[in-house]
């Protein structure tokens, strides 16, 4: 009998040591966000997938298809190809294909870039039930803007 008074008191003080946590909280800054509705804003040094970067004066990708992300790239997640139209000075970038489900996000392809046109994204918000989605992202429908 005596035993039965004890689980009730002991029950009734643990509902209230959890209650009292609950109030003093309630007043507290929150540390949580409204996700999906809010999302955190990335800082700066933030590595999200590897974006293309844009030209500000012509509005195209700076990439001059040099392959040397490709080549530095240990897990080997980057597939580009370009063509040289006639009469143009330089090749221009018609393909980027970037296999996220392998990237390390070592930056050996940002480093690697003379000429400024790979960064990291600070897209971290990815979602997708296909795994294919990732397998091959099409970074040349997603440049950019110059940083
Ligand atoms: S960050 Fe590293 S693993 Fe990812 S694409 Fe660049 S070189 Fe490859
Ligand atoms: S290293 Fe830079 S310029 Fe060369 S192909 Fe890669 S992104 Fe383009």
């Amino acid at each position: 009998m005596i035993k039965y008074f004890q689980e009730i008191i002991e029950g009734a003080y643990t509902l209230a040591v959890g209650m009292g946590i609950t109030f003093v909280r309630m007043f507290r800054r929150r540390v949580t966000l409204d996700y999906p509705y809010r999302s955190l804003t990335m800082t700066a040094r933030y590595r999200g997938h590897i974006e293309l970067k844009r030209d500000e004066a012509t509005g195209q990708p700076k990439c001059v298809v040099c392959m040397a992300c490709q080549k530095a790239c240990p897990s080997n997640c980057i597939k580009l190809d370009g063509q040289k139209p006639e009469g143009a000075p330089r090749k221009v970038l018609t393909s980027y294909m970037l296999d996220f489900t392998t990237c390390s996000l070592c930056g050996l392809c940002v480093e690697s870039c003379k000429f400024d046109a790979l960064t990291f994204s600070h897209d971290y918000n990815l979602t997708s039930m296909r795994k294919e989605d990732y397998q091959t992202m099409d970074l040349l429908r997603r440049v950019g803007g110059a940083k």
